[in-house]
């Protein structure tokens, strides 16, 4: 792999732990802060075919192992991000624009709907790979098109039409990763839009445990019934593995108390997965992505 050809930054042996919200997680045997989107496309062209990579925002949705990842990850979070108001009630922001950054910048601009997005810790590529979503609203219901990026640096824009959009997942341009995204808002009055993206955080703050170490729901919540339910009702709250404890303030949350590892995390996981399944009859299935291997 050849370190001339590109301008950001490469890190070795990177521990993950500093770029997750779990604050856990191995080392990374390589990391790549890039400059811009050319210099990432630069990057990309020089690394071999069958690296793996793994792409990271904030890391607020991510379980990373103890064992790290072998390969290089990624990193967007405050690299990728410029912003700009294109007219005709759209804007285009970069992957590594943070979601809260985003949504303030919209309501400064009198371009409303997207609120919710205020209160989702991550970036804009985070929020685009998760259809992330909150208080009814997802992000994928204001996206017009996306500049993707592939392993060989190839950039295409592709219309929303091309994905596959659910609840909490998206498919569609397999082996591509967002780059950019373009908006399209409601016009409206940007104090009203300031005024709501206030209450979507008191609110969140009243419910959630925030200002702790979490990666927010764990599980996605079932048709028709609510993941934190079924935790509550099986009388999982509180408990813990490790250092590792499903929170008091919202049962769907796992917190890291100080010191936990992500195999206990993990083992939390299963734990809850298996007493709701005894309890109801109901599988629970994983919103946060697992990575990385375990420990030696
Ligand atoms: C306190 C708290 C509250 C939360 N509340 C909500 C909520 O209300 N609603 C909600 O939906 N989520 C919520 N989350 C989860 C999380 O914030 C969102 O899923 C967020 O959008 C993830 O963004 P990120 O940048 O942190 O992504 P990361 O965790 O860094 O990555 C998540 C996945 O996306 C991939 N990815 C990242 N960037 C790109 C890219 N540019 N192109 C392609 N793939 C990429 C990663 O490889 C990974 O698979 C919450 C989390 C916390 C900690």
């Amino acid at each position: 792999m050849s370190d001339v050809a590109y301008k950001g930054e490469m890190l070795h042996d990177e521990p993950l732990a500093r770029y997750t919200t779990w604050r856990v997680g191995g080392p990374a045997r390589r990391l790549y802060r890039p400059v811009d989107s050319a210099d990432l496309a630069c990057f990309l062209q020089s690394i071999p075919e069958d690296e793996p990579l793994l792409w990271l925002g904030l890391g607020s949705n991510l379980l990373v192992r103890d064992g790290g990842f072998d390969g290089t990850v990624i990193l967007t979070k405050g690299l990728l991000d410029q912003i700009e108001l294109l007219g005709d009630l759209k804007v285009r922001a970069e992957a590594g624009v943070s979601s809260a950054k985003l949504a303030r910048f919209m309501a400064h601009n009198n371009l409303c709907g997207a609120e919710f997005l205020a209160g989702i810790p991550g970036t804009l590529g985070g929020a685009l790979a998760m259809n992330a979503g909150a208080f009814g609203g997802e992000t994928w219901d204001w996206i017009e098109q996306v500049e993707t990026i592939d392993r060989s640096g190839q950039v295409r824009t592709r219309s929303a039409d091309d994905f596959d959009v659910g609840y909490r997942k998206v498919s569609g341009a397999e082996g591509e990763w967002f780059l950019s995204a373009t908006l399209k808002l409601n016009s409206g009055d940007g104090e009203e839009a300031m005024n709501a993206i206030q209450k979507l955080l008191n609110k969140r703050a009243s419910s959630q445990p925030i200002g702790l170490p979490s990666c927010g729901s764990v599980f996605r919540n079932p048709e028709g019934d609510y993941a934190a339910r079924l935790i509550e009702l099986t009388g999982l709250k509180g408990s813990c593995i490790g250092k590792a404890c499903v929170s008091e303030k919202h049962a769907n949350f796992i917190i890291n108390t100080g010191g936990a590892t992500a195999a206990d995390i993990e083992q939390l996981m299963r734990m809850v997965q298996e007493r709701v399944e005894q309890a109801h009859g109901v599988r629970l299935v994983s919103e946060v992505h697992i990575v990385g291997k375990e420990a030696a």
